[in-house]
């Protein structure tokens, strides 16, 4: 008898040629395994669509076949979400052939683009236009438009230009059964009825497949101030964003918070980056950007700083004299991930409170944590003015990978019921995908959750898009 997967495999390669269907275990092998490598899956092959009508005929096939999906950008996700489950079934869609810039519209600020473009190459066509596109990740070299939308990514830019979701106006979705959302419009004024676009927007896959989308550009900055500022306690930094925003409204772009512990695992495994304020507690790196050329955004900073200083806001500051000193401030910062990487085992939380609980819940998270795990090390670092941390627990020096790692789920719990009890989020960027899954019901309300399925089942009845992840 005719094995009926070889027949609808091929009329999927039908749908997209021959050449763009990978079923040799060696082409398929990177697309299974999950950045972090936490997850592996298994899948019948990666199937990669060269434009919106191809994938539109497969997604029909697959819907007919009852085939799971799982798309794919850049793979640099950090919640399992792009990674197949272990039964084999699913194709892994791959974006990686839709890469077109479809259109740049200067007067109208915006840019249509395919999904599977990096961010990086979203960025640069935008500059080539002297324009914006202000989302910025440190996986942008790898990670896709596409990938980026439907984890409505954060970054370091959030704080003056919102994260993701709001930087989209149109969407272009094929849908679980093979029908295109086609809502490509620029427009920023448009009240005709539920906006549908933010049901794709963080979705991670689950309601359809993002092939294209336009983006709102800004003006570029060509005047930027960076500073790094040592503060008594995290209270301070709460208060010092308060001053900056009012001296610098909407200049202010970044205020990211690192603690010491950060920064010296950071320069530990860096030690050609500089230090220049050693011995405190708490640092915050602040970005302060003007699109003037020869603005005063550089004066302006120095000058809120001087009366933060005089309100006991801050211990110490020093101001980048150039950009390669700025890069190198920047480069503390970013480094920290890698540094507690290499540092040994640890267990992650992309947490979100309000900017006001956090220095209460600090305390009382610490004292529960080393109460639970005496020795462990703190890591915590983040996206401060946007109530972000990225709030880890490096194993005690000397400890075994394994026995730290199990009393991960105790972790989690102790962490995320503090996040819950102050109203936070226990994901503020990164998603939900297979890590947290599990976890989402004891923190999301019955109600939110019934609205969620709901919507699920809704739009993919047959639950072929992206199964096991998020609801
Ligand atoms: C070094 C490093 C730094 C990072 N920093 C940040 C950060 O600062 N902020 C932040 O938010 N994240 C960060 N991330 C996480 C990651 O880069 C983002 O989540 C990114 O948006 C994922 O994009 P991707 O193309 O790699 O998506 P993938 O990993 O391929 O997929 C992510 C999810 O989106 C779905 N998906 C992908 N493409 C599509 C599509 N076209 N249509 C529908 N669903 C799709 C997948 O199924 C999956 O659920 C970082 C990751 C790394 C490795």
């Amino acid at each position: 008898m005719a094995d009926p997967g070889a027949t609808w495999l091929a009329r999927v390669a039908a749908a997209v040629g021959p050449a763009h269907v990978l079923t040799d275990p060696a082409d398929v092998e990177p697309y299974l395994v999950d950045w972090r490598g936490r997850y592996k899956g298994r899948a019948r092959a990666v199937v990669r669509p060269g434009s919106t009508e191809e994938l539109s005929a497969l997604v029909r096939v697959a819907a007919g076949a009852r085939i799971p999906l799982v798309p794919q950008g850049g793979n640099t996700g950090l919640v399992g979400g792009a990674t197949p489950d272990g039964d084999g079934e699913a194709l892994v869609v791959s974006l990686s052939r839709m890469r077109r810039v479809r259109e740049i519209d200067v007067a109208n600020a915006t840019l249509t683009v395919e999904a599977g473009l990096t961010l990086a190459e979203v960025q640069q066509a935008a500059a080539a236009e002297g324009l914006l596109f202000p989302l910025s990740l440190a996986s942008e070299g790898s990670c896709t438009i596409g990938g980026n939308l439907s984890t409505n990514a954060g970054g370091t830019a959030v704080l003056r230009y919102g994260n993701a979701r709001e930087l989209v106006l149109g969407l272009e979705v094929v849908l679980p059964d093979g029908q295109v959302l086609g809502a490509l419009r620029g427009l920023r004024k448009d009240n005709t009825g539920y906006d549908l676009k933010q049901l794709f927007l963080g979705a991670e896959g689950t309601l359809g497949i993002v092939t294209a989308a336009v983006l709102k550009l800004y003006p570029l900055p060509r005047s930027r101030a960076t500073a790094l500022v040592a503060v008594p306690d995290v209270q301070a930094a709460v208060g010092l964003l308060g001053d900056l925003r009012s001296a610098l409204a909407d200049r202010l772009t970044g205020f990211e918070l690192m603690s010491r512990f950060s920064l010296d695992i950071s320069r530990r495994h860096h030690p050609d980056l500089p230090d220049p304020l050693p011995g405190h507690a708490w640092y915050v790196l602040v970005q302060a950007d003007d699109p003037r050329a020869g603005s005063s955004v550089g004066d302006d900073l120095e000058t809120a700083l001087g009366a933060a200083a005089e309100r006991g806001l801050l211990a110490d500051a020093t101001l980048a004299q150039s950009d390669a000193q700025r890069a190198r401030l920047w480069a503390l910062r970013e480094n920290i991930s890698e540094g507690q990487r290499r540092e040994g085992p640890n267990i992650k939380h992309d947490i979100a409170l309000p900017v006001s609980s956090i220095p209460a819940f600090l305390p009382q998270a610490e004292r529960a944590l080393l109460a639970a795990l005496p020795g462990s090390r703190l890591v915590i670092f983040g996206h401060l003015g946007d109530g972000n941390l990225h709030y880890n627990l490096s194993a005690p020096e000397g400890a075994g990978a394994a026995a730290f790692m199990e009393h991960a789920g105790m972790v989690n719990r102790i962490v995320h019921d503090f996040v819950h009890a102050f109203h936070g989020s226990i994901s503020a960027e990164h998603g939900i995908g297979q890590l947290k899954r599990e976890e989402l019901p004891r923190y999301k309300s019955a109600v939110e959750l019934d609205l969620m399925r709901r919507i699920k089942r809704a739009i993919d009845p047959h639950g072929i898009m992206n199964p096991g992840k998020v609801v």
